[in-house]
């Protein structure tokens, strides 16, 4: 009988599993996570700050389906991996032996180089712990310090806010997430913070940590300027966890490198999720997500081949729902460029292909606070962002991902501003029916 350890019980470890066990009915599935709650959503965990959801919502698996599919859940931290005698070391010593392995343990937030960095009500949203922390800690009419860009940046500025405290949020440069977002965009997210309560500080950076009995009491910016804080939130990027990779000497850029087969550089090893760096056939190079549905992907078909049913991975275009600001908005391939002075690498719920753009046009329409802006390659959509209405998104999401050639109404797309969602629908409804033929 094969045994199957998945070291990470997120969605990727947690869709291998449920992959192998769809293609092998009798081999072993070990699954080892360090997190007491099983599997839950992460994205979740801002509706959750936002009072939106109950705790138990995040909870989608119950333990009865991971026993009705025997797999076996193990509490523990691996601490070791030894591919030449196929087997993991916990925590405490046990060793696990195993036929096949995956990586599928995710990434972590990079927390800034300060002194105190570990005081109470200094957070960071990684996980359901951190998010009942902050819980905890919020208090109404108190004040609050955020500090960083992107999608859980923003997710702490609004829980907290929600939660009735004064929230400070710093920014490093002078706008909201400026490697993918345009500058109207981002002016509308801020506008929609300012209106929240939300206090925006451009061109400001902690230089220090205030403390009064064991706890944060504020932070001092460069440049003098003091906040008093109950609550400092870091969101300034996240890190793949490389570690126990790199002690097991597999092969490693900026996160650990796999093939179409999502097979590490040791027999038998496999990674998915945050935590491997998959190729991108778009880009021709390996890429960083920190994306749900790449990381169910990638568990899927690392579990189909390691149930010994050859699946390459093929990664499709990024692409993401979230709300910024209360405002939904979706961003499908690449709509930017350069680097956020916010963030180290990527955040979560980012892509590194986001920021990849080729020669491309922007065109947009922009009613109120619904926009679309589309950039338009020379014979396909590259890349979108769609703010508040969302007919566009699917229509969009399809033409991009499929990579339909637009030739025949670029000029007009390009050229349409008031009339762009016109042409677009036209022409997708139009594309939609001669493949339906
Ligand atoms: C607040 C937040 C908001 C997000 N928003 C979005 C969004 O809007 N859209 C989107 O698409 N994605 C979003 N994401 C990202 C998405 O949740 C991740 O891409 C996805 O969860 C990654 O899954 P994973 O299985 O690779 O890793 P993880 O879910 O991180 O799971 C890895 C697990 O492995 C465990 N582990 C690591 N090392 C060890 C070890 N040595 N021993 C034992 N266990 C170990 C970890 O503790 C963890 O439980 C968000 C994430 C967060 C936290």
């Amino acid at each position: 009988m094969t045994r199957h350890l998945i070291i990470g019980t997120g969605v990727a470890g947690v869709s291998a599993a449920f992959a192998i066990r769809s293609v092998d009915p009798v081999a072993e599935i070990v699954l080892i996570g360090n997190e007491p709650d099983k599997f839950y959503s992460r994205p979740g965990l801002a509706y959750m700050l936002t009072k939106e959801i109950p705790e138990k919502m995040l909870f989608s698996i119950q333990a009865r389906e991971f026993a009705a599919q025997r797999l076996s859940l193990v509490n523990g931290v691996v601490e070791r991996v030894d591919p030449q005698g196929r087997s993991i070391f916990l925590r405490g010593g046990q060793r696990l032996d195993y036929d096949r392995l995956l990586f599928a343990t995710g990434a972590t937030a990079v927390m800034p180089d300060l002194p105190d960095i570990d005081l109470k009500g200094v957070v960071k949203l990684d996980n359901i712990s951190d998010a009942r922390r902050i819980i905890k800690l919020a208090r109404a009419g108190k004040p609050a310090v955020v500090v960083g860009g992107g999608i859980t940046a923003l997710e702490l500025v609004e829980g907290l806010a929600r939660r009735g405290m004064n929230v400070h949020y710093l920014l490093r440069k002078d706008r909201y997430w400026g490697n993918v977002l345009d500058e109207s965009e981002s002016r509308i997210i801020e506008s929609r913070l300012r209106h929240e309560g939300v206090t925006l500080h451009f061109h400001s950076d902690v230089e220090a940590l205030l403390a009064k009995r064991g706890a944060v009491s504020g932070v001092r910016l460069v440049g003098g300027q003091v906040l008093p804080a109950r609550l400092v939130a870091f969101a300034i990027g996240i890190r793949p966890r490389l570690s126990l990779a790199r002690s097991a000497r597999l092969e490693i850029d900026r996160g650990i490198l796999v093939d179409e087969f999502l097979r590490t550089s040791a027999p038998d090893v496999y990674a998915a999720g945050d935590a491997a760096q998959a190729y991108d056939p778009n880009s021709g190079r390996h890429v960083l997500d920190s994306l749900w549905n790449p990381a169910r992907e990638q568990g899927h078909t690392a579990g189909l081949n390691m149930a010994g049913q050859p699946t390459a991975y093929v990664r499709k275009t990024a692409f993401n729902v979230t709300r910024l600001a209360g405002l939904t908005t979706t961003i499908i391939g690449t709509v930017g460029g350069g680097r956020d002075d916010d963030l180290v690498g990527i955040a979560r719920g980012d892509s590194e292909v986001w920021r990849d753009l080729p020669h491309a046009i922007a065109c947009q329409t922009h009613v109120d606070v619904n926009r679309v802006r589309l950039m338009v390659g020379e014979r396909t959509l590259v890349g979108a962002i769609v703010m508040g209405d969302q007919t566009l998104s699917q229509p969009l999401q399809e033409l991009i991902t499929e990579q339909v050639d637009i030739t025949r109404v670029r000029t007009a797309l390009v050229g349409a501003n008031g009339t762009l969602s016109g042409v677009l629908v036209d022409f997708w409804k139009d594309w939609r029916q001669s493949r339906a033929n």
